[in-house]
């Protein structure tokens, strides 16, 4: 259950927390047209709270809903004061981040282009996504019986709302299964992603990722380029597939929820010697560092509330 607070933004007011719904006719809930964004904030060793990267979740959000032909009624600045503003009203210091842009009520059937363009920003508390444990000492992964969306299905630049039917059904499924994440493959067969996190793995000290064809655009893993490339280890985009895994010497999952999450196994086959190697062990703490204030390194990424 999402730990209450007290205020919500919606359409550029703070309302109390049980006041922010919205009616059924709404056209995001019938056909799934609306975007978002998961963004996280952190406290520091200091005391003080930053969100990461809130000016490229920003950036990303409007793009997702320029590609779907929405068009946010709120300046940037305005989204992102608020998103600020979210936290210090509901005296949150650290904690997860949701803008949500969706279609309103207004007329029904799919061409509804007078419809109300809303926007909502919610913070809650919200720990490790795939558990403190995961974090720790690895998780395990099934390849999904789903494909991830062809690119010219889904448009999957965008962080559209109806592009989690898919991620949800592979979730449910691995999960259903006794996995405590998936790893999709794209319409070719090749490693796209997994259901809300992107991925790398490591083999004889190289590292890979798959190009974001099908797979989302995501700022942890440009992130975690940018770390490693400044650490003197270039990543490598290539497609490959779900075989290369299997002998894969490490893996780890990125994403603003998943944070840096280990994969100890896949598919029955553990993943080097089944717990994280030094590649994953040298981004986890090079990323917690970075979020939590510890390092010096790339401040311009802080925004501080
Ligand atoms: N892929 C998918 C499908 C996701 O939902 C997410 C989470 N937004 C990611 C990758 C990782 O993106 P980011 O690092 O920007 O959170």
């Amino acid at each position: 259950m999402v730990q209450k607070v007290e205020k919500i933004w919606l359409d550029g007011q703070m309302i109390p927390w049980d006041e922010a719904k919205v009616h059924v006719l709404t056209h995001t809930l019938h056909y799934g047209m609306g975007v978002f964004e998961g963004i996280r904030c952190y406290e520091g060793e200091d005391g003080k709270s930053a969100i990461f990267r809130l000016q490229e979740h920003i950036d990303r959000l409007y793009d997702s809903a320029h590609i779907l032909l929405m068009k946010i009624p709120f300046e940037k600045v305005q989204i992102m004061e608020a998103c600020q503003d979210i936290f210090r009203v509901n005296k949150l210091k650290s904690g997860y981040l949701r803008p949500l842009v969706f279609i309103g009520d207004g007329a029904m059937g799919l061409y509804a282009t007078s419809n109300p363009i809303r926007v909502a920003i919610i913070a809650w508390n919200w720990g490790t996504y795939l558990g403190d444990e995961g974090v720790k000492n690895g998780i395990r992964v099934k390849v999904s019986s789903y494909t991830r969306h062809h690119v010219n299905i889904m448009m999957t630049k965008s962080k559209a709302v109806a592009n989690y039917v898919n991620s949800i059904l592979a979730k449910r499924e691995a999960m259903l299964a006794g996995y405590d994440e998936t790893i999709m493959l794209d319409p070719q067969g090749y490693v796209a992603e997994a259901s809300g996190e992107n991925l790398f793995f490591v083999k004889n000290g190289k590292i890979f990722t798959p190009p974001t064809t099908s797979a989302l655009q995501g700022i942890t893993r440009e992130t975690v380029m940018i770390l490693l490339k400044e650490a003197g280890l270039e990543v490598q985009e290539k497609f490959f597939s779900r075989d290369e895994l299997y002998t894969a010497d490490e893996i780890f999952l990125t994403g603003t929820a998943a944070e840096i999450t280990p994969v100890r196994e896949v598919d029955h086959r553990q993943v080097g010697p089944g717990k994280p190697g030094p590649v994953t062990q040298k981004v986890q703490k090079e990323f917690f560092d970075l979020v939590k204030g510890r390092s010096k390194k790339h401040s311009e990424w802080l925004a501080y509330l």
